[in-house]
């Protein structure tokens, strides 16, 4: 789907939201309605959507040639402001009063910015106010997507055959960065080794602990291709595997299947977390699951859906998101498994497919 096309369905879902306007600045939104994607800066860049409007793209004018060069350009009508001019009230003439959706990642200065100038208009975000914005991916997001989620099962086929006892997990962490780039990620955006005791903590940095014979590791990594995200979790053990640990790894295994088995169109986002969540109750580990089921993914990492207790979100075909239960034990060790999944028309695709079962290391 063209960059033109995407604008179309914003002003669609804008009006059908009951809101007056979007204004996407620099990142994922920004990038995803016109395939632009500045830096991120002080100076205000503002593209601005309304149902019966066309949609204007303010620019500082030293961004205007690359706003021109933007695939949507055409689409676009471009206000380019100089230095020492106010683009707040450039943008804020724009805007119709009523409820305007703003991108969540909006420096607090711009946000302040326009509602100076427009203190009648209600500022929301697009994530609390569209947050299926960017949900339903078109197929070649979908083929990306595949892509990046191919290339990190092939680095976690690498790192099955690296040594772990002795090293550090920060050793294990640069391996891991090393083979997501081998396998096409231009960018590596975390690589999350959480060894023994810090498998416990879900979002452990890798740090300085040498990895020992026993030990299960947690290694939760992903990085970039052409602009969206790969996102997957293996829980490994260092040779051989204590009865308690081999019997949590089956547990949370049996989860994620059940969670991806619960995945078709017009279920809700928390039935698949409850289909999950489920089986690791029954095992007498409900309170060790300390997170949701999954988060939405794209040009993000986290994006809605959110695979949760009390999102009702029905599932469309084209959306893509994790399914990754895990099982924390503090002071002990943590198992999580997480795989990308992608809604069919009847039913689910994963897009990992790296092998489920509790891996032996060296
Ligand atoms: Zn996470
Ligand atoms: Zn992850
Ligand atoms: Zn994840």
């Amino acid at each position: 789907m063209n960059a033109g096309a995407r604008l179309d369905r914003a002003r669609e879902r804008l009006a059908r939201a009951g809101l007056s306007g979007l204004i996407a600045t620099p990142g994922s939104d920004l990038a995803y309605l016109i395939g632009w994607s500045p830096l991120p800066l002080e100076r205000l860049i503002a593209l601005v959507v309304r149902p019966d409007a066309e949609p204007v793209l303010i620019v500082p004018e030293l961004e205007r040639p690359g706003a021109l060069a933007s695939p949507a350009a055409d689409a676009l009508e471009i206000r380019g402001w100089r230095d020492g001019e106010d683009p707040y009230a450039l943008t804020a003439r724009l805007l119709p009063s009523g409820r305007v959706a703003i991108s969540d990642g909006a420096w607090a200065a711009h946000v302040l910015g326009l509602q100076r100038e427009r203190p009648d208009v209600a500022f929301t975000t697009v994530g609390a106010a569209l947050p299926l914005l960017r949900a339903v991916k078109d197929p070649e997001e979908l083929e990306i997507l595949r892509r990046a989620a191919r290339g990190a099962d092939e680095a976690f086929a690498d790192i099955l055959g690296v040594r772990f006892a002795g090293r550090r997990e920060i050793d294990v962490a640069a391996d891991l960065a090393e083979a997501l780039r081998a396998h096409g990620h231009g960018t590596v955006e975390f690589t999350i080794v959480g060894s023994g005791p810090n498998g416990a903590s879900p979002h452990h940095e890798a740090g300085e602990r040498r990895i020992e014979p026993g030990d299960a590791v947690v290694l939760d990594f992903g990085g970039r291709m052409a602009g969206y995200c790969s996102d997957i979790t293996r829980t490994v053990v260092v040779g051989e595997p204590a009865p308690e640990l081999a019997r949590v790894h089956e547990v949370v295994r049996a989860a994620q299947q059940a969670g991806v088995e619960a995945v078709r169109p017009g279920v809700a986002c928390e039935d698949v977390d409850r289909a999950a969540r489920a089986v690791i109750e029954e095992a007498g580990y409900g309170e060790a699951f300390v997170h949701r089921t999954g988060h939405g993914i794209g040009l993000d990492v986290h994006e809605p859906p959110s695979i949760v207790a009390g999102d009702r979100t029905p599932l469309e075909p084209g959306m893509t998101f994790s399914v990754e239960p895990g099982i924390y034990l503090e002071g002990r060790f943590g198992v999580r498994i997480e795989d990308i999944v992608a809604v069919t028309e009847d039913g689910v695709e994963r897009l990992n497919q790296a092998p489920r079962d509790l891996a032996r290391v060296i």
